[in-house]
């Protein structure tokens, strides 16, 4: 039996960052940039108006209220090659390039137009400058962008849609087969009889993995039955990581931990010393990839599956940054813990007073999933703590990335 902090050492030592791959930046969505990006062009790319109004010189307008001539206009996309004298005006939108002489930007708020648009009153005076983005504001091109390690959520898009990288160097997706285990067990459009349960983990498991990155190889379910197991684990173990649930634990047909020494992998650790998720299992293949099985048990393997399975696969990504706990104010109480480090649902909020407060929610065990509906975090107990009271500090983890 391992402690949580020795299986995730364990797990670190034995994992690869996967290949570079070369992706087109639409389908790079929460990937992991392998290259540093830079600037292809300055941003943005000409001195541009922050405001629908008028083009002015300074200068003109100080003595504000003033009239000028409108001598043209400018709008987004467009340019215009006149440049503007004394006591001359252009009409301008957001985004327009500035014409030549024009210093500054009256917003149309500021101004009234005459009837036949041929003059314009500005009437408060504006400053060199005003309601002007100066061309490479932003960044300049040549400078970097996205760097190396940037995970590519909407707002790292944006930007590397600005600059140009139609196509990004980012670390491939793992590729994890899931392997759902039990006799137990039909698929959701059945109606079970006799000793049958629906099978929640492979839906499950299958959206954690597509949240975390992974491209999913649905293996689908296994009896109990040594031999067909024998064949799917080896199916399984051509990918980078095979996912099993279910057959870990001490019952007769729990096959799993005999059945993935017989394909070869060795086995790092089968026990860790945590509730839930006391029977989880990591091991090696030769050709490089990795297996976690988890407990039948939906939470259990839910748990299994945040503590080890989403960093792991973080890692592979070139995200390093194994999860570490974060301290929250407790909601309520919790009793005194056991001798293996627990975790249990719970709700994370801001108070009012700006404090991370940590609610436990009601659940009823490790089978069931009910207790999971609210829960955006495990709350965290350390082997042996001691009973906490209200507004106590404890630590929690996430359960989504
Ligand atoms: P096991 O780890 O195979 O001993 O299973 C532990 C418990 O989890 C048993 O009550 C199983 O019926 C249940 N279980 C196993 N696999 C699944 C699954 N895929 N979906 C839902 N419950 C499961
Ligand atoms: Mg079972």
């Amino acid at each position: 039996m391992v402690t949580l902090a020795d299986a995730e050492a364990i797990v670190r030592a034995n994992l690869n960052t996967l290949p570079v791959v070369s992706v087109p930046l639409k389908d790079a969505r929460g990937m992991t940039l392998a290259r540093t990006i830079h600037c292809d062009i300055d941003v943005p790319p000409f001195a541009r108006s922050m405001m629908d109004g008028y083009a002015v010189r300074s200068a003109d307008v100080q003595a504000a209220p003033v009239e000028l001539r409108v001598i043209g206009q400018v709008a987004a996309g467009a340019t215009s090659d006149r440049v503007l004298g004394p006591g001359e005006a252009m009409q301008i939108n957001t985004g327009a390039p500035i014409p030549g002489g024009a210093d500054a930007v009256v917003k149309v708020e500021d101004t009234t137009v005459s009837s036949d648009g041929a003059a314009v009153t500005v009437n408060y005076s504006v400053p060199v400058g005003k309601a002007i983005c100066p061309r490479a504001d932003y960044v300049a091109q040549g400078d970097v962008a996205l760097d190396r390690g940037d995970t590519l959520g909407p707002e790292q898009i944006a930007i590397a849609a600005t600059v140009g990288a139609a196509t990004v160097e980012v670390f491939r997706r793992p590729r994890i087969a899931v392997l759902v285990t039990g006799d137990e067990l039909v698929a959701v459009d059945v109606t079970p009889v006799g000793g049958q349960i629906r099978d929640s983990n492979g839906p499950m498991l299958r959206s954690l993995l597509t949240d975390a990155g992974a491209e999913v190889i649905d293996l689908g379910r296994v009896g109990d039955d040594r031999d067909a197991l024998v064949k799917r684990v080896r199916e399984g173990l051509g990918y980078d990581g095979l996912c099993i649930t279910g057959g870990i634990s001490m019952g007769a047909f729990d096959f799993v931990p005999d059945v993935l020494a017989e394909c070869g992998v060795r086995v790092h650790f089968r026990k860790m010393s945590t509730k839930p998720g006391r029977p989880t299992l990591f091991g090696t293949s030769e050709s490089g990839g990795w297996v976690f099985a988890l407990p039948g048990n939906p939470i259990s393997a839910h748990v299994g599956f945040a503590l080890l399975v989403r960093p792991a696969l973080a890692m592979m990504q070139g995200r390093e940054n194994w999860p570490t706990p974060r301290r929250a104010v407790l909601r309520g109480q919790c009793g005194a813990n056991g001798q293996r480090q627990s975790f249990q649902p719970a709700r994370l909020s801001v108070a009012d007073d700006g404090r991370c407060v940590v609610e436990p929610l009601a659940w009823r065990g490790s089978g069931d999933p009910f207790g999971f509906r609210f829960a955006d975090v495990l709350l965290m107990r350390p082997a042996n703590a001691p009973a906490v009271e209200d507004g106590a500090l404890v630590e929690v983890i996430p359960l989504r990335a």
